[in-house]
């Protein structure tokens, strides 16, 4: 355990746990991936294609006095989620936390978006999270109070957004799914959570946030500032730590005040 985790209060620290985070080798992912290691979590950085990086996070995780092992999941493909969580689970010894956060977008206004992208983003983003949670379930279960699943959805699946049916539809029914699964996982004390974060600068918005569209956006933010992955993993640590035991069915606004 590194020396961040060791003087944690208990209610926050996650020694003993083992986490996954799908979609761990960059953007909210990886910021994910080592916050849970800092306080104390084994991490299973998945990642899709992008092995190198999954390893730099790693390596990062383990220079901070952490454990981090690099795991391949293509979410949208179920023998490499069955694959992936067993690889987990027998390299760290079990499965505590789960949080899916692999995500892509496909933006285009209703007239121009093709069934053939609205079937991908709902494959990754939708029946990732799905597949994963049923392929972790058992040892999640297996975990019992200690059992947490962070989903992973956006302020774009609780108010909408113009060329963004596609992701919207995606992200809200991860609420759905939270909340359902939520009410399942109760009696055995698993609780299922989502985030909804707002603007967070990464990969995926480097080109919605740049130039002049960023002020415009500063303006819709009442903290006035863009989002850091940083913002998001700290809402997800304490989703997944001892202190939210009571916490079940929730999402977690990101958003600096975006939607309130
Ligand atoms: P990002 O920088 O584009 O990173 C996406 C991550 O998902 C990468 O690690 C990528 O892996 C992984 N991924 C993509 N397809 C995958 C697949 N089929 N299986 C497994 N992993 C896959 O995105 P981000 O901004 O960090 O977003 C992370 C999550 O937050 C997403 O669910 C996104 O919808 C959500 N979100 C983001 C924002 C935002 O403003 N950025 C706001 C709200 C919600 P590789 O590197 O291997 O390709």
């Amino acid at each position: 355990m590194n020396d961040a985790a060791r003087v944690l209060p208990p209610s926050l620290s996650l020694a003993g746990r083992v986490a996954l985070v799908t979609g761990a080798s960059r953007g909210i992912g990886r910021a994910v991936a080592e916050v849970l290691a800092a306080r104390g979590a084994a991490v299973a950085v998945g990642y899709a294609a992008r092995e190198d990086a999954a390893r730099e996070v790693c390596d990062a995780i383990e220079h901070a006095g952490g454990r981090g092992v690099p795991v391949a999941i293509d979410v949208s493909d179920a023998g490499s989620v069955e694959a992936g969580i067993a690889r987990c689970v027998s390299e760290l010894g079990g499965l505590h936390i789960l949080v899916n956060n692999a995500g892509i977008s496909i933006d285009a206004l209703l007239l121009r978006a093709s069934e053939e992208d609205f079937r991908r983003i709902l494959e990754v983003n939708l029946e990732g999270a799905f597949r994963c949670c049923k392929a972790a379930a058992r040892h999640l279960l297996r975990a019992k109070a200690d059992g947490r699943i962070v989903n992973v959805s956006s302020v774009v699946g609780e108010q909408g957004n113009v060329g963004q049916a596609m992701y919207a539809a995606s992200k809200a029914g991860l609420i759905g799914l939270t909340k359902a699964l939520a009410r399942e996982f109760a009696g055995r004390g698993v609780t299922v959570n989502a985030v909804a974060p707002g603007f967070i600068e990464t990969d995926m918005t480097a080109d919605a946030i740049r130039g002049d569209r960023r002020d415009a956006l500063l303006e819709q933010i009442p903290l006035g500032r863009i989002g850091t992955p940083a913002d998001v993993a700290e809402a997800v640590a304490y989703l997944a730590a001892p202190a939210a035991a009571y916490v079940t069915g929730h999402v977690l606004r990101v958003n600096g005040g975006l939607l309130i």
